[in-house]
Order: structure tokens, then sequence, then C-alpha cells
């Protein structure tokens, strides 16, 4: 299997873009700060217990406790391994997929 480089990944794919694919509806916004719904446990739309930072590609939920960047928060909601949730995320948003580069022999 060969190695992803999630740093590139999470680079190329910010959380603003898996909050679009995800249907993310914000009920607050304040500067980079979204609040609203929790796109994991299931809160209700008018919740706003699911906060996110767009600008350090972080979000948190003070309701379950989830917490994590854009690529984490793919792979929890699509239930998929973090490397799956990579090659998910850059096939549907059209990304090259950063490989790491392999020892040269
Ligand atoms: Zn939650």
């Amino acid at each position: 299997m060969r190695g992803i480089d999630f740093r590139e990944v999470r680079a190329l794919i910010s959380m603003a873009d898996v909050l679009e694919l995800l249907g993310f509806q914000a009920r607050e916004s304040s500067g980079q700060q979204r609040r609203g719904p929790c796109l994991l446990h299931g809160s209700d739309e008018s919740s706003r217990v699911f906060s996110v930072n767009l600008a350090k590609n972080a979000f948190q939920c003070f309701k379950c406790g989830a917490v994590g960047n854009q690529l984490d928060l793919w792979a929890a909601v699509t239930k998929q391994s973090l490397y799956q949730a990579a090659l998910d995320l850059c096939q549907r948003l059209n990304r090259d997929v950063p490989w790491l580069k392999t020892a040269q022999r």
C-alpha cells in the first residue's frame, strides 16, 4: 500500500471544502468560526454545539466531545479509515493524491 502524505492532503483540502461536501448549515457565523448542528452525533438542526474554526481547519463538538481536523471529520462521518478518507476526498474534489515519495533504488 502506497503511503499518503496526510499533511499535504490537509493543505490541499480545507475544512470549508469538507463542510460543503457534508452540507453543513451554520447557525452562527463570526469571523472564521462557524457553529451549528453536530455532523457526528446527530443533534437537531437548530443546535450550535458543533464549533468549527475555518482558519485552523479544526472542529469540536461540545456535546459528544468529537474533535479533530477536516480529514478526521470526513473519516468519522463517512466511517472510513484516514487512509480511505483521504483518497475519497481527493477523488471527490479532483485533487491529485499526494503520495509519499518512495525511496529510489
Ligand atoms: Zn457531537
